[in-house]
């Protein structure tokens, strides 16, 4: 699959779409930030980085402007054909200092285009909540879309909240991050509950029965739909254990939750990925690899499982 609009490439969608530059950090995933240094290596004057973030004398570092760009917002509706699109791979839509109109813009681009599915992922479930939750959402977007389509005065409606087309997921490097957004994901009003456990730090427990269903026809209500991992990339990346993985494929195959292996990060154990190991990662033995496409294989299977949206 080809990501357009972006530097960037997920397996997991057709396409990226940044209508918004600019972040901050917030948690350990964002140590070694893609975003960051994409950002800062475009943020020469007249380039679309300039102001967001800047090569400081420790490297790439945001400066805390973050903004809509008003030249992409509207890219999807331009895109004929149904696609898969990752929101804000270059920021986080749920970031502390955005103004709920711009927030509402977005949404309001993402209701007007009901072929694509939308995946937004954000580490700032607390704004998120509240933001879904809030019975005046769908007013609001629908005089959104109102004034980026309706040039012709067709009023615009959203028939079905939460959007239907529209997936939310949270982070969730580790389990202290687990325990934190996960909860709040579960309480937000969604098509699609997932989260991206990427960089996989260390094993996370899913709380079947709590977080998952406890079995693929188990219960209903809110529970995490959507897995998706992997390893940590960068120069000072650390290994990912391949028990951490195994757990997270196990997990989802007990309760029916789909699980998208993305890939090992910057290492895999000398002895290879198959090989059981019972020690900790800082007792092992690892050999670099990079973004070797082999390194996408969990004993020596692909796994890239997509949810049924279940509304
Ligand atoms: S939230 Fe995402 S874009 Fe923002 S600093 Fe963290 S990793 Fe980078």
């Amino acid at each position: 699959m080809k990501a357009v609009d972006s530097r960037l490439e997920m397996e997991w969608a057709d396409a990226t779409w940044d209508p918004l530059a600019g972040c901050t950090r917030k948690s350990a995933a964002c140590r070694h930030c893609y975003a960051e240094a994409l950002t800062a290596a475009s943020s020469q004057s007249g380039l679309w980085g300039h102001g967001f973030a800047e090569i400081g004398p420790k490297g790439p570092a945001w400066t805390g402007q973050i903004a809509l760009l008003e030249d992409r917002l509207a890219l999807p509706l331009g895109w004929e054909n149904p696609r898969r699109i990752f929101v804000n791979a270059l920021s986080d839509l749920f970031h502390e200092s955005l103004p709920v109109e711009t927030i509402d813009r977005i949404f309001a681009v993402m209701a007007l285009a009901p072929r694509h599915t939308f995946l937004v992922l954000t580490k700032r479930p607390k704004t998120m909540q509240p933001y879904l939750a809030d019975p005046a959402a769908p007013g609001r977007i629908a005089g959104a879309m109102e004034a980026i389509a309706a040039k012709d005065g067709t009023p615009h409606k959203i028939d079905a909240w939460p959007l239907p087309n529209v997936w939310l997921g949270v982070t969730a490097e580790n389990q202290k991050e687990a325990d934190r957004r996960i909860p709040l994901l579960l309480e937000t009003p969604a098509a699609v509950r997932w989260i991206a456990a990427e960089p996989l730090l260390e094993s996370l427990d899913l709380k079947i029965g709590t977080w998952l269903r406890d079995a693929p026809d188990g219960s209903a209500g809110a529970k995490l739909d959507w897995i998706v991992a992997g390893g940590e990339t960068g120069p000072e990346a650390q290994p990912c254990h391949p028990d951490w993985a195994r757990s997270l494929r196990d997990q989802c195959a007990k309760s029916g939750a789909a699980f998208f292996w993305r890939q090992w990060g910057e290492h895999i154990p000398a002895a290879g990925v198959e090989a059981d190991s019972a020690q900790a990662t800082d007792k092992m033995s690892w050999e670099r690899i990079g973004a070797r496409p082999a390194s996408r294989f969990l004993d020596g299977l692909l796994h890239e499982a997509f949810p049924a949206p279940r509304l």
